[in-house]
């Protein structure tokens, strides 16, 4: 992987938005592999298909890019609120790549947000445009990239340095299971997720954990056993690896940083 961007393809381009696109979207054909799978290059799908913008030949997963220059900001800049709640409500959209780029061109960030993550709660609506607008009251969409768990942001290359692809595969592998349950379901392992980030530390007691019943009993208020659903969502990511259990109440986060 090659952290510069080849930037003499812009040559006779003069919209920085069209140059951006061209640009990132050329590196990531070249330098990107699956996520899921490993395999290299990944293939991009012709023009004006609405949905996605990479492919995946040998597991079919899908991938839309966005990129920005500067930092990694909390927040991304994305199309249409109702095709995007209609998207993940039908659960037809992609994986997606955000990319972000120095103003001399190197890769910054360049990470994934599984598909699985997508859910109505990273989602806000903008204001509509105004009447003076081209599209009046058409209404686009942020994503909340600050309210998706840490297993959820799986960074390729961060700071501008190459993560090992076998540490990629295995974060982004470890987490397809959530694609398999319920909407319910998946809420409520995603919202202990976002509980356990909560938590700066390495390890954590359960008592720790239960300190977040009063929060999730408002977004579950008809819930009465908020307490079993904590225990049972944690059972579920100690069986999936993302945790693991010490004993006596107490937990730990698993860390990649010493595979
Ligand atoms: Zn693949």
């Amino acid at each position: 992987m090659d952290l510069v961007i080849n930037k003499d393809l812009a040559k006779g381009y003069k919209n920085n938005s069209q140059i951006a696109r061209l640009l990132t979207e050329n590196w990531v054909l070249n330098n990107s592999y699956c996520p899921n799978c490993g395999s290299l290059p990944l293939n991009e799908f012709e023009n004006n298909r609405p949905v996605a913008d990479f492919y995946c030949k040998k597991c079919n997963e899908e991938f839309e890019l966005k990129s920005k220059k500067g930092s990694l900001s909390s927040t991304i800049t994305d199309g249409s609120y109702s095709s995007m709640i209609e998207r993940i409500n039908s659960e037809n959209n992609p994986n997606f790549f955000f990319l972000t780029y120095t103003k001399n061109w190197i890769v910054n960030d360049f990470l994934i947000i599984p598909k699985q993550f997508f859910t109505p709660d990273i989602i806000i609506k903008r204001p509509p445009l105004k009447d003076t607008a081209r599209r009046a009251g058409w209404v686009g969409c942020n994503i909340n990239l600050s309210k998706i768990s840490d297993s959820g942001k799986v960074f390729l290359v961060k700071n501008s340095q190459i993560i090992d692809s076998k540490i990629v595969n295995a974060m982004f592998r470890k987490t397809l299971f959530l694609r398999e349950k319920s909407k319910e379901a998946k809420g409520w392992v995603i919202d202990i997720m976002n509980c356990v980030d909560a938590i700066k530390k390495e390890s954590f007691s359960l008592d720790e954990i239960y300190a977040f019943e009063g929060k999730l009993k408002v977004k579950y208020p008809n819930n009465n056993f908020i307490k079993d659903k904590i225990r049972q969502q944690l059972q579920i990511l100690r069986d999936k690896g993302i945790i693991e259990f010490v004993g006596r109440g107490k937990y730990k986060k698993v860390n990649y940083a010493n595979l």
